[in-house]
């Protein structure tokens, strides 16, 4: 675990425009100053991301997100109830140059969330303003869950890293835009139920690609190719079980656990890519219900199909 001597190390890096690979409970993230457009760009350059696809903004706290965005009830109703925690609010932009235009790729709206991983909530609050924090991957690939697999992708890249075991959730934040209607842009570790039960129905319209330019058809993909929905794993292909579904290879849950599967999705999709001389990776079923939505989501990107 880190100590308070690693945070300020980490807090000196930020300031002078560096990198930090940050553990969260969602996935391990590779922060930034969010108020530094060149800190911002190197994010992208190190993930290799379209730097049209905006970031979101980690706060410490609700002061902080009500500065830097137009709270309204709703967003107050939901915040209330879920943060810290996996839930992302797009609202419109408010205060000023905390989050750069870099940030937001230039939307006059912006993503907030406040973490609940102890090391991001102490690092956040020692650094005092927002970070950007995308998943710690190079674009297309797998978010990294571990402190390994995040080292692996974006290390080089980071000037400090905190490492904070594996990441208790293993999905990405759920993302509602408050905007007008509001609107499901991705689903994650807060499940759709979850949030309607707050503030009511989500707008099933389909979120306009300007406005959630994350939703790219081909991205959480590892190099072989998937086949969802697999009854049986056929030669040459690695096997990812869910529940009884037998066979070798890997299992999200054996027990048939939302939860368990969410949380070993993306480490489990990497140990299947790795497997040697594989021509392919089988997915079981998973049952759209819950966090099935999530999972599925993810699932149907790393295949290249639209979600
Ligand atoms: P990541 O940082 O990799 O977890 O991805 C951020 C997600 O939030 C992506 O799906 C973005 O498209 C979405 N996002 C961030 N900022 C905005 C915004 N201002 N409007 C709509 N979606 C956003
Ligand atoms: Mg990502």
């Amino acid at each position: 675990m880190d100590t308070p001597a690693d945070i300020e190390k980490a807090v000196a890096a930020l300031r002078a425009g560096g990198l930090v690979i940050l553990p969260t409970e969602t996935v391990y993230g590779l922060a930034a100053d969010a108020g530094d457009p060149r800190a911002v760009a190197a994010v992208y350059a190190a993930k290799g991301r379209p730097s049209f696809n905006p970031l979101i903004a980690h706060v410490a706290d609700l002061a902080t997100a009500r500065r830097i965005s137009a709270f309204d009830a709703r967003a107050e109703q939901l915040t209330a109830r879920f943060w810290p925690g996996p839930l992302t609010l797009v609202l419109p932009i408010a205060g000023e140059g905390a989050v750069c235009d870099l940030a937001r790729a230039g939307l006059d709206t912006v993503a907030v969330r406040a973490p609940a991983h102890p090391i991001a909530h102490a690092l956040l609050e020692a650094f005092g303003g927002p970070l950007v924090a995308p998943s710690a991957n190079r674009s297309g690939r797998p978010s990294p869950t571990t402190f390994a697999d995040a080292m692996d992708e974006t290390g080089e890249a980071a000037a400090a890293a905190l490492d904070g075991g594996p990441c208790a959730i293993g999905l990405e934040s759920t993302v509602v835009a408050l905007l007008d209607e509001p609107r499901l842009l991705r689903p994650g570790a807060v499940t759709r139920a979850e949030i309607e039960a707050v503030i009511g129905p989500l707008s099933e319209a389909e979120a306009d690609a300007k406005r959630s330019p994350g939703r790219m058809t081909r991205h959480y993909a590892p190099s072989l190719p998937l086949r969802l929905n697999a009854e049986e794993r056929l030669p040459g292909e690695v096997w990812l079980g869910f529940g009884r579904q037998g066979g070798t290879g890997f299992n999200l849950s054996p027990d048939g656990d939302l939860t368990e599967a969410a949380a070993n999705l993306f480490a489990y999709l990497r140990a299947a890519d790795r497997a040697d001389g594989a021509s392919g990776i089988a997915v079981a079923p998973i049952p759209d219900a819950g966090l099935g939505e999530a999972i599925n989501d993810r699932l149907r990107r790393a295949a290249g199909f639209v979600g």
